[in-house]
């Protein structure tokens, strides 16, 4: 009988915050007895907030330079992407083919060039970046040209690739 409430006494853990608090969750990462106050949902379970802080601050490691690079990379091989859009841009069901391979192809590089550092924001950067290039080319002979502006605009195939570039490298780059 005694043994009995023993053991059920040892199997009640106490948040680490609250000593009065019974719980039965546990931080994921430390192991650590936390009440549903202490801990917060994450995509890989629950963590503790000691463990969500180092998280953040070891997260979040890409320097200004890996967003310059970003950019740089995004502008230049989203305007390449553009350009060979508009060359194809009549067959726009190669747009539904193009459009991922692209955003794979550049956030890949992306990947090799600022390695395993993240970023906040390095995503945003490159989408935003991609986006420049694509409209740069779209945009620059319309405006050298100006009589063909409403043909431009029209290219499906190109608008087809830009949306799937950028939700392609966005996932990429988040994920
Ligand atoms: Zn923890
Ligand atoms: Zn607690």
């Amino acid at each position: 009988m005694s043994l009995a409430t023993e053991s059920t006494a040892e199997a009640k853990t106490f948040c680490v915050n609250h000593p009065q608090t019974e719980t039965y969750l546990r931080c994921n990462k430390c192991g650590k007895p936390v009440c549903m106050k202490c801990v917060q949902r994450t995509p890989v379970g629950y963590r503790c907030k000691e463990c969500l802080g180092e998280q953040r601050a070891g997260y979040y490691t890409a320097t200004s330079l890996d967003h310059v690079l970003a950019t740089l990379i995004g502008v230049i091989l989203g305007a390449v992407g553009g350009f060979v859009m508009l060359l194809i841009g009549g067959f726009w069901l190669l747009a539904i083919f193009a459009g991922p391979i692209a955003g794979g192809i550049i956030s890949e590089i992306i990947r090799r060039v600022i390695g395993k550092r993240r970023g906040r924001y390095i995503a945003l950067v490159a989408c935003v970046a991609i986006a420049l290039g694509g409209l740069g080319v779209l945009l620059v002979p319309i405006v050298l040209s100006r009589g063909r502006l409403f043909g431009s605009l029209l290219n499906i195939g190109f608008w087809i690739y830009l949306a799937l570039a950028l939700s392609t490298t966005y996932a990429r780059r988040r994920a």
